[in-house]
């Protein structure tokens, strides 16, 4: 090793402001890697990354650096073009469970690989759990010989893709260094880019029920994260969309997979479905399959008209252990004990539905977890939720509690009392999709 390349002298660099050079990039990730730099020397670069923040060419190494940290996935043998999904996290998000199989119908390959939920928002593999016996923990051959079968694998994080990220993310969440840019561009991408993908559509959530609260702070996301892409060859779009209420009408493991099979059979909220469209469209323009918003928005529709996207993600499930039935007979997930309806004070419209309050709800009945090593209830949340604009007679429903504790259930239910507001003022529905990047 250089002297240049001691991790002392590559944490006392960046502490006073310089650029690092790609060696000394790729001697932290290394590092980090191979733990051949202790934990309080990558614990101080990160923070010293996180107060002086990185160039976009930097970036763009730590980025590269972080993906080839271990195996990138060679998907080169599947003759379609592969394209993949990512979102930077919301209340409700289960779009990814109904958008992969509607892309894969429409002849692309969606190989995706997904995290868990931790904090507030959910993740796609505890919803894909939710499904009796579906398996996750793919191997990379399994997930290969998936996805050259029906062109759609849905998986966990494996120990052969960009290891240097679980170690490093562990210590940004002990050390208040998760909030910085160029460390969440490396964190995002080196994960979807180590897929073995070839065009990458990004959903970056702002507001209250969203990592991002702030929309600039989100754009200045989306943009970081476009100019990573670019440098590295990679064709990516980044859809801003806003986070305030939950999307869609259910949160909570099992319910968001009923609302996501209502989503293939034609009949799923009209946010959502709007967000899944917008997304969708980008895939399919990127991977070529489409030439035109029109034909890719049409492309979708006919996915779900034909039974082709439904059929798709009946298809994984069985590839993947779990319960296909499910598709048809919903009684087949979990069912929570108790189910309660939390019924609206007055008559009026629904002026607010706040997406962290409804989040801490289902994360106090069990939907979520607080740490890492929490087990989630695949039965409990909310579901029927109201939406902002909407009116509501007295007495009538404001959404549906479903609960395996008691005490569990009173503490939602007083929750969900305060996060959802219903007044004289009708609003309109607010805006979803803000902008498009890149
Ligand atoms: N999600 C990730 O995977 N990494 C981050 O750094 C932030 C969100």
């Amino acid at each position: 090793m250089t002297t240049s390349l001691f991790p002392q002298h590559v944490i006392a660099k960046k502490r006073d402001g310089a650029t690092l050079t790609k060696e000394e990039i790729f001697a932290f990730v290394r590092g980090a890697t191979d733990g051949s730099w202790a934990d309080y020397q990558l614990s101080a670069l990160l923070m010293a990354i996180f107060l002086r923040g990185m160039s976009a060419e930097e970036t763009a190494q730590y980025t590269d650096a972080m993906m080839h940290s271990g195996v990138v996935a060679d998907l080169s043998s599947l003759r379609m073009a592969k394209v993949d999904k990512h979102s930077t996290g919301g209340v409700g998000d289960k779009i990814s469970l109904h958008l992969a199989p509607m892309i894969a119908a429409c002849g692309v390959a969606v190989p995706m690989i997904s995290g868990r939920g931790l904090g507030h928002s959910g993740g796609t593999l505890d919803k894909l759990e939710a499904i009796p016996g579906f398996r996750v923990g793919l191997s990379l051959p399994e997930y290969r010989a998936q996805l050259e079968k029906i062109g759609l694998a849905m998986i966990g994080q494996t120990k052969e893709l960009a290891p240097a990220d679980k170690k490093l993310y562990a210590l940004r969440d002990v050390t208040a260094t998760v909030e910085s840019i160029p460390l969440i561009c490396g964190s995002i991408l080196a994960k979807k880019l180590a897929e073995g993908i070839d065009a990458l559509v990004l959903d970056v959530k702002f507001g209250r029920g969203a990592f991002m609260k702030d929309k600039a702070k989100a754009r200045e996301l989306a943009s970081a994260l476009i100019s990573v892409t670019k440098a590295m060859n990679k064709p990516t779009r980044a859809v801003l969309t806003a986070m305030d209420q939950p999307l869609g009408k259910a949160v909570g493991n099992g319910l968001e997979v009923i609302e996501s099979i209502d989503c293939l059979r034609g009949g799923g909220p009209g946010d959502t479905m709007e967000v899944t469209y917008a997304l969708g469209e980008q895939m399919l323009l990127l991977s070529h399959a489409a030439a035109s918003m029109e034909e890719a928005r049409e492309k979708l529709r006919k996915s779900i008209v034909s039974g082709a996207a439904l059929e798709k993600f009946k298809q994984m499930i069985l590839a993947q252990g779990g319960d296909a039935r499910v598709v048809d007979d919903t009684n087949r997930l979990p069912r929570a004990r108790l189910t309660t309806v939390l019924k609206s004070p007055r008559a009026g419209f629904v002026t607010d539905v706040d997406a962290m309050g409804v989040a801490l709800a289902a994360l106090r009945l069990g939907a979520g977890r607080a740490r890492a090593e929490d087990r989630i209830d695949p039965a409990v949340g909310v579901s029927d939720l109201v939406k902002v604009g909407q009116s509501v007679g007295a007495g009538e429903p404001l959404c549906v509690v479903h609960a395996n504790d008691e005490n569990a259930q009173a503490d939602a239910i007083q929750g969900l009392k305060n996060a959802i507001s219903v007044g004289e003022e009708r609003l309109s529905s607010p805006k979803l999709i803000e902008e498009i990047i890149g």
